[in-house]
């Protein structure tokens, strides 16, 4: 079983390897048009492209938080959109050292039969996206599988569907000159304990690596963004370390190191707990092949977006609470972050039933 080396094999590594260095990781700025629209009437501001786009420049051209980042992922829109000064945003990130990126699925679809199980859509047409973006600048991809607990949940169907969904989306990436991050995210949803969320992280992660080898997908060429092994959203919580402790664990026993990085997304945990339990994890004296680093939406967005309230005279402070969120998960990428910048908004739940992105 050999993976695939095809002419970008050696850009594909490049790129994974520089995304996962220690003491930088992602902000996903993916939110699909109707995603960012939830956000966005939260703090009662329009649903426009106008607004849409001045939440991302605020973001992008944030003084000094850069250089805590070394991707963004992008919607189709916002990749094609420009500064107010008529940069475009793919430039701006660029000249930062921050490698753009792109999410390619186009959201989940039920599975007949099932409880509310999911598959990924957005296979029509993949390779010639991939081929777009890739010319528009873009040089990693994100698409989104979503597994959820329940009695008999994950069910077999749903592993398996989504373990090759995101295998086949890896490859078509790979051979595009895109490094795919494989997201397989098993909601927080439920009662269960940490330990039965263990349990089906493992599952569904020695599923993924099954898959991804068996469609020959050049691992160093790739990023995982799975969630944390946490209690579900209706049980009490435990300490960051015992989050570490289980997370660590299971990607351990299902993640081979020729993976360079792990980049967790935040799942409707606070801005504070994300970072919190990632530094936890990267304090943990195991060996860790990977970095483990951050690719968080709502955790690296909640006090901006409150901040700025759509207002233009609120964009400074504004970019000044990325900046606090950026530069404390940076620490915690290396697990030196000490706490202590957690006001407001930043410890507010930011969970919500059956996440859609
Ligand atoms: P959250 O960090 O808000 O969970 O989102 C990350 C993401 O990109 C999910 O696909």
């Amino acid at each position: 079983m050999s993976a695939f080396v095809g002419k970008y094999a050696d850009e594909l590594i490049k790129t994974a390897k520089y995304i996962a260095t220690p003491g930088k990781g992602i902000l996903a700025a993916d939110e699909s048009t109707g995603t960012i629209g939830k956000r966005l009437s939260s703090i009662n501001v329009e649903n426009i492209e106008s607004n849409r786009q001045a939440l991302r420049e605020l973001l992008f051209t944030s003084p000094n938080a850069l250089p805590y980042l070394s991707g963004v992922i992008l919607f189709e829109e916002t990749l094609y959109q420009k500064t107010s000064d008529g940069k475009p945003f793919v430039e701006v990130l660029q000249e930062n050292n921050v490698v753009p990126g792109i999410k390619v699925d186009k959201g989940t679809v039920e599975l007949a039969g099932t409880d509310g199980e999911t598959t990924t859509q957005g296979f029509d047409s993949l390779g010639a996206r991939c081929q777009q973006y890739y010319k528009a600048g873009a040089r990693f991809a994100k698409w989104r599988a979503v597994l959820k607990i329940g009695e008999t949940e994950p069910s077999e169907l749903s592993i398996q569907q989504n373990a090759q969904g995101l295998a086949r989306y890896a490859i078509i990436c790979q051979e595009n000159g895109l490094v795919p991050i494989v997201e397989p995210e098993v909601l927080t949803d439920g009662s269960h304990d940490i330990k039965k969320c263990a349990a089906v992280t493992e599952t569904v992660l020695a599923a993924v690596y099954k898959a991804l080898n068996d469609h020959h997908v050049l691992l160093e060429g790739t990023l995982l963004k799975p969630n944390m092994v946490t209690p579900g959203s209706a049980s009490p919580k435990v300490a960051a370390e015992v989050i570490a402790e289980y997370t660590v664990t299971a990607l351990r026993r299902t993640v081979p190191p020729a993976v360079p990085g792990i980049v967790f997304l935040s799942g409707g945990q606070s801005e504070e707990e994300a970072t919190v339990n990632l530094n936890a994890m990267n304090k943990l004296d195991v060996l860790k092949p990977w970095t483990l680093s951050f690719s968080f939406g709502r955790a690296l967005q909640q006090s901006t977006l409150k901040t700025w309230g759509g207002k233009k005279e609120n964009v400074g402070k504004a970019q000044e609470a990325f900046l606090v969120r950026c530069k404390a998960n940076s620490d915690a990428t290396i697990g030196k972050y000490t706490g202590g910048t957690a006001a407001g908004a930043a410890t507010e739940s930011l969970f919500v039933s059956g996440y859609k992105y």
